[in-house]
């Protein structure tokens, strides 16, 4: 890429997909890869691009666009860049080297094989996981609740959940690929990028997508056959992780729902998701 490639992508963005952007942020779809995202976060880590004159652009888009599109547009993208991105490389340079050994839950298995090909039954993984292969891109709720949310599911090593980020994405560099994948995604810091591990069942795939209704696994059972993994996994998380995770008040309404489960259904989530542990490679 040139510099005059990056800021007729930035250019693209501004005119076609900025004016959305807030609207789509999370959605995923498997009609697109990159949705109303602007595509620039390799153009803005290797320099081409500045993160001030990106957000000089955005504004100015803004401000001459006719009709007007609305504010909070505009401020759902400034504030990836002037937030968080800020705000990572604060996390890498105030707790490396340390920061790469961490590992809250003491996490250990290994990374699904079919993490490095995407042939995994489960539709979201396999699209998310797919289009990362093809276009050394996914966009930040596929990285986080789809691909990261799994991982942290499924107890799988930091340690290999940061090589295959490093290993996938364009714009991975290792101080925004960290704090992102170990802190913000796998919360192996313990909390310091994030209040609350980001994990979720089907249902928040779901709402934010269209993956489940081409799924071989069914969204809405929790146990049996075709019951879709992240439901198991989801509640057996947060059982063997109370200890951790129990005075966190962002939790407490989760360990709430649990807790209401009947002994018999509880046990059943357990089993499921053991079972589901025990044969990852094969989901
Ligand atoms: C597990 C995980 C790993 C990630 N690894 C990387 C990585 O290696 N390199 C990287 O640049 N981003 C990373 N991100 C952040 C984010 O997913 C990407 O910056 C974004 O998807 C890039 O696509 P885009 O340019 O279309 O972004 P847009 O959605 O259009 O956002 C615009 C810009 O905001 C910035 N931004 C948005 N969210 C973040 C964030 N959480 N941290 C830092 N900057 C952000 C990026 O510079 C991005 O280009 C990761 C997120 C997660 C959850
Ligand atoms: S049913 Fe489960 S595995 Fe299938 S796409 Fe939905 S969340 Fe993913």
């Amino acid at each position: 890429m040139t510099r005059d490639q990056a800021l007729q992508l930035l250019s693209i963005f501004c005119d076609r997909f900025l004016p959305d952007f807030g609207t789509y942020q999370d959605a995923m779809t498997v009609k697109s890869w990159s949705v109303f995202h602007a595509r620039i976060s390799f153009a803005l880590n290797v320099k081409l691009l500045s993160p001030s004159e990106v957000i000089e652009a955005a504004v100015s888009s803004w401000k001459n666009s006719t009709p007007a599109f609305e504010f909070h547009q505009l401020e759902g993208f400034v504030r990836q860049i002037a937030g968080w991105r800020e705000y990572m490389r604060c996390l890498y340079w105030s707790h490396m080297p340390e920061y790469a050994q961490m590992n809250f839950f003491q996490h250990h298995r290994k990374l699904p094989v079919w993490y490095w090909t995407g042939q995994t039954k489960m539709n979201c993984l396999s699209h998310a996981i797919g289009q990362s292969l093809e276009y050394a891109y996914a966009h930040h709720i596929q990285r986080l609740m789809v691909t990261g949310n799994f991982a942290l599911l499924a107890g799988i090593d930091p340690d290999e959940v940061d090589q295959w980020y490093l290993g996938i994405y364009i714009d991975a560099i290792e101080w925004v690929e960290i704090t992102n994948t170990r802190g913000m995604s796998q919360y192996a810091d313990g909390g310091l990028a994030a209040t609350k591990p980001y994990v979720s069942s089907a249902a928040y795939i779901d709402k934010m997508s269209d993956y489940c209704t081409q799924c071989h696994y069914v969204k809405t059972l929790k146990t049996g056959k075709n019951a879709c993994p992240f439901n198991s996994l989801y509640w057996s998380f947060l059982e063997s992780n109370r200890e951790k995770l129990i005075a966190n008040p962002r939790m407490t309404m989760m360990y709430r729902v649990l807790d209401k489960m009947s002994t018999e259904d509880r046990n059943a989530l357990m089993k499921q998701a053991e079972i589901y542990l025990s044969q990852l490679d094969d989901l």
